[in-house]
């Protein structure tokens, strides 16, 4: 059963259209289950009926004129109760109906299961059998499981309405517009390209090279270049390093020096393989045959053994990004985009990011957005291989994507395009003015910062300083761990740059979906794990460079302040301090300059909210991230697409929450800001600004309609909002009542 599922699955990610995908479970089921007919109905785009979209039993001329009203028939029948129906003789329900438009003989045996997605029935996959037959519970488990993979290949929706599935073009879908989530807003059209994903054994595929002295050569380059590195690394943090996570660099290099490893892949190269499949298949050999010892020490080895082979790979692939020509208008594709691949693409050729995972609060978005690069994410059913070299229209304001974009789809979006910078132009007569309410309270807007590129974009807005500079991303973009050098530099460029503005840089917070891939982590449940402050305590050597590149960044400008993300408990900033006052001795003790800074954490764990006046002993500033404090309040994972709907950062608890936040912030005289995507929300901005919000930071574009917003709203009125807000029950009640006070005070649609 299980393989059957897995053969349908696997054949419609691979499909082309919804057309091809629906013929290939048809087929499938009907040959899995030995039934006479398979068929599948969709709704229509007025929503009123159902159509046959696909059959394999019945006359095929059917499909696509044949259709259900939505309370007619056994099809109905599921619609209505939303649950599987199974009759074994059919044609003794009250419902039945016979169709002689669909030919053949009346059927006996009936199996009905609905196809659901976000919880809207989009249609019914039905088998029928024409002798009495009763369908057991493992049959119409299957049944089930495959009608969720369709409902994943039937989101395809028209630009009429996100819920019908069939276009407004008749029977055909509209195979070229699919439907995901708004990721980061703006218009981008180019050609679509598949970046080789992160350094993965799994994915890289068979490939045959021409040039095989070539990739004979680029492969001893890699090891050699491995080789280097994890001596280098080892030797840098030999003594920091808990003794087991610096054993494995001795274990690499020696795996790294075997023979028969090397031979093996140089002699599957010679033989005509790219150099990443020949590593593939080697690793994969060599480490079956660890996997297959009864010692637990070379079983163990297995793992170590693919942990290098990605090491190596990932050299590969950064020969080939170096050698990757980019189209001069590209939107990159792919399950998964990361930081690293984003910030391979050469400056002002990325017109846009498509993701089938992920959701707005995934860091992929989060950077989309401070670079300005729309953005549309969690888009299912799409034949990625399809993808690359098409012509693509991004859409983020609306999550969506054209392929393939007719020339009048285009026209339409031209002229959005040149509206959405005629209204930027008016906009930008606030730049120079304050964030002030009409009754004179003053907020700080600061800008979000990812990558040391969009230092430009932070100084355009007009940003009064860097609320959040996430460091981790200058990890993410890099083949091995920055050196104290490399670190100051970047830091000393954005302090100088910014000064004598504040600018908040955020110590290292990997982990979740931030992963390094020259230090892979493996965790079953990452967003609870290893991350944020907790790694770095675990790892002093790292977090010690990256504290003294900041405090000699510091020297003779003095903005800098430090942000520590993950804190949980006031015991971790304690231990900060600590390595701080060690990391300014080493400084001092060779004779280098530094300044000392000031001290925030992050509230953004749940424990740090009724913990803040132990915590506001020990620093300066808090920050709160309510991307994260979302994500653990409301335990939704930030980057799963399937229960973004559920994350809500005005959600009445979060909204609690923060206001506890900011008054215990109060009593403790420490001032707090928020630096989660909330506060570039204009709406959530005015309620921040009623519980007392001194700063909050942002990605660049936001600022301006942020400003805006808080220029219209009195402290009082948004004290206000912020008191009913707090007094509700349901998240849509707050929506509810921003919008109607936004309408009020005439700026209609200037929330997220
Ligand atoms: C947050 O969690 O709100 C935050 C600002 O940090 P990040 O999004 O990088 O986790
Ligand atoms: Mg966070």
């Amino acid at each position: 059963m299980l393989d059957a599922l897995h053969r349908i699955t696997r054949t419609l990610g691979n499909a082309v259209s919804l057309d091809d995908g629906l013929a290939v479970v048809v087929r499938g089921v009907k040959a899995h289950l030995a039934v006479d007919v398979c068929s599948v109905y969709l709704v229509d785009a007025s929503d009123t009926s159902f159509v046959l979209m696909a059959t394999d039993g019945l006359d095929p001329r059917a499909v696509g004129t044949m259709r259900f009203g939505r309370g007619e028939g056994l099809v109905g029948l599921v619609v209505e109760s939303q649950r599987p129906i199974s009759l074994s003789n059919a044609q003794e329900h009250p419902r039945f109906r016979h169709f002689p438009e669909l030919g053949g003989r009346a059927h006996h045996a009936f199996l009905g299961v609905p196809i659901v997605h976000h919880r809207k029935v989009l249609g019914v996959l039905v088998v029928r059998q024409s002798n009495d037959r009763a369908f057991s519970r493992d049959e119409e488990a299957f049944l089930t499981a495959t009608a969720t993979a369709v409902a994943g290949l039937a989101q395809v929706t028209t630009p009429a309405g996100a819920e019908t599935v069939i276009g407004s073009r008749g029977r055909h879908p509209t195979s070229d517009l699919f439907q995901g989530i708004k990721g980061a807003s703006g218009i981008g059209i180019g050609e679509g390209v598949l970046p080789s994903p992160a350094a993965d054994l799994d994915t890289a595929h068979d490939r045959v090279v021409e040039d095989v002295e070539a990739e004979a050569h680029a492969f001893q380059e890699a090891v050699s270049a491995v080789r280097a590195e994890l001596l280098l690394s080892g030797e840098r943090v030999a003594a920091e390093m808990p003794a087991e996570a610096h054993a494995m660099f001795g274990v690499y290099i020696e795996l790294l020096d075997d023979d028969e490893l090397f031979a093996d892949t140089l002699e599957r190269i010679r033989a005509g393989a790219w150099a990443g499949s020949a590593l593939r298949r080697t690793i994969t050999e060599h480490a079956r045959a660890f996997e297959e010892m009864t010692d637990p020490y070379f079983r163990a080895r297995a793992e170590d053994l693919r942990g290098l082979g990605r090491r190596v790979l990932l050299r590969l692939q950064s020969r080939e990004s170096e050698q990757k020509r980019y189209p001069e208008r590209c939107v990159l594709v792919g399950e998964e985009i990361s930081i690293a691949r984003i910030a391979d693409v050469p400056a002002g050729q990325l017109a846009g990011i498509v993701c089938t995972h992920g959701s707005p609060f995934s860091h992929t978005a989060i950077l989309a957005r401070t670079l300005r690069i729309p953005a549309v994410m969690g888009i299912g059913g799409v034949p990625l291989d399809q993808l690359g070299g098409r012509r693509l229209l991004v859409d983020g304001d609306h999550g969506r994507v054209f392929i393939d974009p007719a020339p009048d789809v285009v026209e339409e979006f031209d002229r959005l395009i040149k509206q959405q910078s005629d209204s930027a132009e008016a906009l930008s007569v606030l730049r120079g003015l304050p964030a002030e309410t009409p009754d004179g309270v003053r907020v700080a807007l600061l800008a979000n910062v990812g990558l040391p590129s969009d230092l430009a974009n932070a100084l355009d807005s007009g940003a009064e300083g860097i609320g959040l500079f996430r460091t981790e991303f200058t990890f993410m973009v890099r083949d091995s761990f920055p050196s104290e050098d490399d670190q100051y530099q970047i830091y000393r460029e954005a302090l100088a740059s910014f000064a004598p503005r504040p600018v908040t840089m955020r110590t290292l917070d990997v982990g979740g979906d931030k992963g390094l891939p020259y230090f892979p982590i493996q965790e079953g449940n990452a967003f609870l794990g290893w991350r944020g402050i907790r790694l770095t305590l675990d790892n002093p050597g790292i977090f010690l460079t990256q504290l003294r590149a900041l405090l000699r960044a510091n020297a003779g400008i003095g903005n800098l302040q430090i942000l520590l993300p993950m804190i949980s408990s006031p015991r971790e900033v304690d231990e900060v301090r600590g390595l701080l006052a060690r990391a300014a001795g080493e400084i001092v003790s060779t004779g280098q300059l530094m300044a000392a800074c000031r001290l925030g954490a992050m509230v953004e764990v749940p424990s740090a909210v009724y913990q803040m006046d132990a915590l506001a002993k020990r620093v300066d500033f808090f920050s709160i991230g309510t991307n994260d404090l979302t994500q653990y309040l409301l335990a939704v994972d930030r980057t799963n697409a399937r229960v973004s709907r559920h994350f809500d950062s005005l959600h009445p608890a979060v909204i609690r929450a923060i206001n506890d936040a900011v008054r215990s912030a109060r009593d403790a005289h420490r001032p707090i800001s928020v630096c989660g995507e909330m506060a570039g929300d204009p709406a959530s901005a005015v309620l921040l600004m009623g519980m007392g919000i001194d700063a909050l930071s942002m990605a660049p574009s936001c600022i301006p309609l942020v400003k805006r917003a808080l220029r219209k709203f009195t402290r009082r009125r948004a004290q206000l909002l912020v008191a009913t807000a707090i007094g509700v029950e349901d998240p849509s009640e707050v929506h509810h009542l921003l919008s109607a006070a936004f309408e009020h005070a005439g700026l209609g649609g200037d929330s997220l």
